[in-house]
């Protein structure tokens, strides 16, 4: 059985590795130089790998298409994959939110345990040089084209990612190599993407990082997402984990030509009465001083001239003459921070791209086509995605071990 794999990413190696284990001729092939690129730079480095939530709650993560995941991420769970990566010398440790990152905190270890798994059952990897085709005929897999070299195979795994981040090798290729035999590509579209907000205050707090705060997006006054968590502005708007999640139901919006507003609640943890007894405390330690100096204890101190603007009180006010009514006012553009969303950044940007190959094209026990036989895909080519935890890369490791297991036993 010889299998060519397209991809070494996650998916591509996992895929590859687990058809060797199982007894087929693997040969993998890779446009760039370096396998795993993508890969080394998940989680800002640290490798996110997957989330410790049990395999129900997992699937509702993935708002793109996560019953297709049913089989995959039970067959493959997220404990069989710390395992794996265990046994090939990486341990792994859970983080809030039950994210787990290797307990080296370099994601990197990931790439390399993967390459060692793939060399030890002797899988053949030609990198640099780019797949351009896919050889069928009457609806078989028949191979390659690579580089102009045609590499024959029995059976084919598409593992070649989504199309954002391209500069790591993921340029939508796999979505021109379905589309060639036949097959449906829901358009790609930026998924977990940074908004960009009318205001522009938001460039004079470049690089601020919020903590436990509250996003919530709305369209005209109804709520459509909402997230706890951690937050950044940007010089163009908001980014961040709990931003990259709630874009989701953002970018659908702006589709529609809708105009969501991103409400931020910068102390979710308190009421409003505790709020405002917390607020009178700041402000009868501050009695003297003017209304600028008195939020030290409460804000970030890039973000207390923005606060203070918004909040309409001027700030060489003294504490000791702010009214109940400015108070109040204060209140309100501390729990609901009002953003227009202009539009998103690109796909470039985007962590995970929405769309990819049809899911209901594609057998969901085994990831093989419905329409070419001997031809599999793997990973974030195909029409799901997740959110940010750890989702993607679990999808992405449990598709290819399915593909992969799926190509080496077929026709045995
Ligand atoms: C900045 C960033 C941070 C992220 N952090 C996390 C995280 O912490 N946790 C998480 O779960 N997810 C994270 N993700 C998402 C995750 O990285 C992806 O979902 C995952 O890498 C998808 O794996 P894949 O193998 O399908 O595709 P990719 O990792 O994109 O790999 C595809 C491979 O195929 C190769 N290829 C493409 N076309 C061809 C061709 N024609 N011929 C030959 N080779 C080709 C590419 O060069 C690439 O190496 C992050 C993404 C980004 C951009």
């Amino acid at each position: 059985m010889h299998v060519v794999v397209i991809g070494g990413g996650p998916a591509g190696m996992m895929a590859a590795g687990q058809a060797a284990k199982a007894g087929a001729d693997v040969t993998l092939l890779e446009r760039n130089e370096r396998l795993g690129k993508k890969l080394a730079i998940t989680g800002k480095g640290r490798g996110n790998v997957t989330n410790t939530a049990d395999t129900e709650s997992m699937i509702a993560q993935y708002p793109g298409n996560g019953i297709f995941l049913y089989g995959p991420l039970y067959r493959f769970t997220n404990e069989d994959l710390r395992r794996f990566f265990l046994e090939l010398g990486v341990p792994t440790v859970e983080e809030r939110g039950g994210r787990v990152f290797p307990q080296s905190q370099r994601a990197q270890d990931l790439g390399t345990a993967l390459e060692s798994f793939m060399s030890e059952h002797g899988v053949k990897i030609c990198k640099g040089n780019r797949v351009t085709a896919l050889l069928t005929k009457a609806g078989y897999i028949q191979g390659v084209k690579c580089g102009g070299v045609t590499y024959p195979a029995d059976a084919v795994i598409v593992a070649t990612g989504g199309s954002s981040y391209p500069a790591t090798g993921s340029t939508g290729d796999g979505y021109t190599l379905a589309k060639q035999v036949g097959h449906t590509v829901v358009t790609p579209r930026p998924a977990l993407v940074p908004l960009e907000t009318v205001e522009t205050w938001v460039k004079d707090v470049t690089g601020v990082a919020l903590k436990n705060v509250e996003a919530k997006v709305t369209v005209n006054g109804r709520t459509i997402a909402e997230e706890f968590g951690e937050m950044l502005f940007t010089h163009y708007g908001l980014s961040g984990p709990i931003i990259l999640t709630v874009s989701r139901e953002a970018v659908v919006a702006l589709a529609k030509n809708q105009r969501p507003q991103v409400h931020l609640n910068l102390k979710p943890a308190l009421s409003p009465e505790q709020l405002d007894a917390r607020l009178l405390r700041d402000f009868e330690k501050n009695l003297r001083k003017q209304f600028k100096n008195s939020l030290n204890d409460l804000l970030p101190q890039r973000l207390i001239e923005p606060i203070i603007t918004l909040s309409g009180i001027s700030p060489e006010l003294p504490v000791h003459q702010i009214s109940k009514v400015q108070r109040q006012a204060l209140l309100a553009t501390l729990t609901n921070l009002t953003l227009h969303v202009k539009g998103m950044r690109s796909l470039r940007e985007a962590i995970v791209t929405a769309g990819g190959v049809a899911v209901k094209e594609l057998h969901p026990t085994t990831m093989e086509s419905k329409i070419i036989q001997g031809l599999y895909f793997a990973g974030e080519v195909i029409d799901v995605d997740g959110n940010t935890g750890g989702y993607n890369l679990q999808a992405a490791f449990s598709t290819g071990y399915v593909a992969g297991l799926s190509a080496a036993e077929r026709n045995k």
